[in-house]
């Protein structure tokens, strides 16, 4: 038996792992979780499986999970995802926290020893460095969760990092994609939501809209894989058929292919390195291609300099497009005032090479809270 850990287990990813921990009742026992505040939500959850400890978002309904649950350790906020992070039980911490919020939680986990399965990119973005030097010195794995990375560690297994040419992340284009930069003036939260293939949390949803998901998760490939931003691609691939491709040395390109399910991959890194039996396979039909619209997508042209500048860069765009998504979810600001806020404040910050872990988290949480004074009042 596999013991489990689930940060944001009633967010997507989240529920998504709950079902394949379901199916698979015999591999693995689920320890610990932590919940959001859709109390409806949580109480359905707790009342159909059995966990130790439950770290709530806040305090305020702790009394009623007590009573109600009366054999569970609950805990709450961040304090408390640090205590689910550390509970020395040894075992796999799945990270679908959405946002800088993951990052403290994911290295508390390494520090205890635990393996990672990573679908929180922003740990990656914001401290890349500090956690790969953690995972090494701890001698813990850390293993992707997001489908492109995970559809590029299948293809990289057994196969040497040398003979690699480059590494290429396909884009859907997002619920977007069709319109012109004009037209993105008019464009409504609504609009922004509808992803065409994925169903996914709010946030990311956002991000796919506006192509920083896909600067992400060039960082994110970066250092999961050791690879220069130079041999990292992107590409317009709007079926999500095809997840990842590798071009190799020889002329050969290894893809992986799949149905737009986040179970496959959430399964892979559970069961890591087994396969579990799935019923489903991908209807072949035509797929398309089509070079990066860099113009269409400012924010992904942005990720590569500011990861290839690192230092805290990655951490302030990070932060600014976590608050300005959550700004335009609120209706406050314009779809492309998303943009706008993210390119001036990477354009305003001065830079620091190898920051702190400390200095990583001010950072994050300077900009948000900079931004949110400038834009919430208006
Ligand atoms: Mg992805």
């Amino acid at each position: 038996m596999k013991n489990i850990y689930i940060l944001g287990a009633a967010g997507s990813i989240g529920l998504q792992t709950l079902e394949v921990l379901k199916e698979n009742q015999n591999t693995f026992q689920l320890i610990g979780i932590s919940l959001g505040n859709n109390h409806q939500l949580n109480f359905e959850i707790l009342n159909h499986l059995s966990v130790e400890l439950v770290c709530l978002r806040d305090s305020s309904r702790l009394k009623d999970y007590e009573s109600k649950f009366p054999k569970i350790m609950f805990f709450s906020g961040d304090s408390g995802l640090i205590k689910l992070a550390e509970y020395p039980k040894p075992g796999i911490l799945v990270n679908a926290l959405s946002g800088s919020a993951g990052l403290k939680p994911t290295v508390a986990a390494i520090k205890s020893g635990k393996d990672i399965a990573l679908a929180n990119k922003e740990t990656l973005v914001m401290a890349g460095d500090i956690v790969n030097q953690l995972v090494k010195e701890y001698q813990v794995k850390l293993y992707p969760i997001d489908s492109e990375h995970s559809a590029l560690w299948q293809v990289l297994n057994g196969e040497e990092l040398s003979s690699v040419k480059k590494i290429v992340i396909t884009a859907s284009g997002g619920a977007l994609r069709n319109l012109s930069r004009e037209e993105l003036s008019q464009v409504t939260k609504k609009d922004a939501l509808m992803h065409p293939n994925w169903q996914m949390g709010d946030k990311i949803t956002i991000d796919s809209a506006t192509m920083m998901n896909k600067g992400l998760e060039v960082i994110e490939a970066h250092h999961l894989f050791g690879l220069p931003y130079e041999k990292i691609d992107t590409i317009l691939h709007q079926e999500s058929m095809v997840h990842g491709l590798i071009y190799f040395i020889d002329g050969t390109i290894k893809a992986s292919l799949s149905v737009s399910d986040m179970k496959i991959p959430i399964a892979y890194a559970l069961f890591y390195p087994e396969r579990r039996a799935y019923e489903r396979h991908l209807e072949l039909t035509n797929l398309s291609f089509k070079p990066m619209d860099f113009k269409r997508f400012p924010l992904l042209e942005l990720a590569y300099q500011v990861g290839k500048k690192g230092g805290l860069l990655p951490t302030v765009m990070n932060a600014a497009n976590e608050i300005a998504v959550k700004l335009f979810l609120a209706d406050q600001i314009s779809f492309l005032e998303i943009e706008n806020i993210v390119i001036q404040t990477v354009n305003q910050f001065k830079n620091i090479d190898h920051p702190s872990l400390d200095q990583i988290i001010e950072t994050d949480d300077y900009i948000q809270e900079m931004i949110r004074n400038t834009y919430e009042k208006r």
